[in-house]
């Protein structure tokens, strides 16, 4: 049977609404319709294929329909597909928890609790910090502190800590007050005796255009959190699963401890949607005790520990192991590296950014000046770079690449060539 994609495009057309998309440039163009993905390559409906530049929204870890993924979803759904986690356990579930902890030895981290995104997950975070100071005798300690041009999801507790003015700043008067730092030197200053936790990406804001934080930040947040009794919370929900080229981005600094690691995109591999919050001994312990002392934590979705996710997470992390996948980075971000070098002579590059497999590349005028925002320059690059067989979505005018891992080198290579062909068609910026 041929699917009827035509009946499809139209009904995207009528019924659908998409994400972060301004609809009426939408209805303007001919989308592309995705039908299927092999490895590091999607092909739409009309036999096109295209090198998966951002890893599907920085979810793709091994490559689409990887084998043992889809082995892991078939196997899981034709046993369950869904119980309650309220009360009740599944295996998937529970191992994987057993192997997220393994994953952080180097920590304190010992329990994982489960929910549906990174934004879900970012929730359970703020919600557990407020009531562990609540009930473990520092009720005073209510509030975050969170970075300029941070992004830690979408739902509301998750953008009130959102400093990324276009996406956030619409909706600042219902946000819950948070303190906003830009670096370690608002924070020397602060009064923290109503903190409860800060949150941070660790070295790299995503969505702020693939912003790198100086060396050695990380180590100074985690001593000032300790000094003062302020947890930590790492949002490694685009940074985890190998992304700067560790497991988890903490673990390029000696002794960090968090307090709370969130985790969700890589997490199933770009499979399904499941994003886990792990903590400490000490904030678990600080919610023991009998049912009438009201210390539960009455938090929870619907598809909690959902045992189709938990089972492709699994066979997700067995695929590090089984194909070395952090070996094979090493030399797969070297030659990133190489390739992004010949953008930095182009006159309309201002900056190229890298972090493990992670790069962005900053458009602007060869006189050094941004673009105008309302000229859309990151999001026409990208459009004419589906005529290279690359797609990806900029940040404004940052163009975002992020390649699943299985990539070969003539594939990197490809991609940043198609990038530079589309920025050279777009802006005539010869270096
Ligand atoms: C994507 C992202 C989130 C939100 O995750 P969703 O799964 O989209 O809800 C949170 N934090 C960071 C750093 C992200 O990149």
């Amino acid at each position: 049977m041929i699917p009827p994609y035509s009946r499809a495009r139209q009904a995207d057309r009528r019924h659908v609404w998409h994400p972060f998309t301004q609809m009426q440039e939408w209805l303007a163009q001919e989308p592309v319709l995705v039908t299927s993905g092999q490895g590091a390559w999607l092909q739409d409906d009309r036999g096109h294929r295209y090198l998966d530049g951002n890893s599907s929204i920085w979810t793709n870890l091994h490559g689409h329909q990887h084998p043992r993924l889809s082995r892991a979803l078939h196997t899981q759904a034709d046993q369950l597909a869904h119980a309650s986690f309220l009360g009740l356990t599944n295996a998937p579930a529970a191992l994987l928890a057993e192997r997220l902890v393994s994953l952080v030895a180097d920590t304190a981290l010992t329990r994982v609790f489960y929910s549906d995104d990174g934004s879900t997950g970012i929730e359970v975070a703020l919600k557990m910090a407020i009531q562990y100071f609540q009930q473990n005798g520092q009720p005073q300690r209510t509030g975050f502190a969170a970075f300029d041009h941070a992004y830690h999801g979408d739902t509301f507790g998750a953008s009130s800590l959102g400093g990324i003015s276009l996406f956030h700043d619409r909706f600042a008067a219902h946000h819950f007050p948070v303190t906003r730092v830009s670096g370690l030197d608002d924070l020397e200053r602060l009064d923290n005796a109503g903190i409860a936790a800060v949150v941070i990406e660790p070295l790299v804001q995503g969505a702020a255009g693939m912003r790198l934080w100086p060396p050695g930040l990380l180590v100074r947040l985690q001593d000032w959190c300790r000094r003062r009794g302020v947890f930590l919370i790492l949002d490694e929900v685009m940074t985890g699963f190998g992304r700067t080229g560790r497991m988890f981005a903490y673990q390029h600094d000696e002794g960090v401890q968090p307090d709370f690691l969130v985790l969700a995109k890589g997490l199933t591999g770009g499979y399904l949607p499941l994003g886990a919050t792990l903590t400490t001994a000490r904030v678990f312990d600080g919610f023991l005790g009998r049912y009438e002392d009201l210390r539960t934590f009455f938090y929870g979705h619907s598809y909690t520990g959902n045992p189709l996710a938990c089972a492709v997470a699994l066979a997700n992390l067995e695929v590090f192991e089984s194909e070395n996948t952090l070996g094979r980075l090493v030399h797969k971000i070297e030659v990133l590296r190489e390739q992004l070098a010949g953008l930095q002579s182009l006159g309309c590059v201002r900056a190229v950014r890298q972090c493990g497999f992670i790069a962005g590349i900053e458009l602007g005028q060869p006189n050094g000046e941004p673009f105008d925002w309302r000229e859309q320059i990151g999001s026409k690059v990208c459009q004419a770079a589906r005529r290279h067989q690359l797609l990806t979505r900029p940040i404004r005018d940052v163009i975002v690449l992020m390649l699943p891992y299985c990539v070969t080198d003539a594939e990197i290579g490809l991609a940043v060539t198609a990038i530079r062909r589309a920025a050279l068609e777009v802006v005539p910026c010869a270096g």
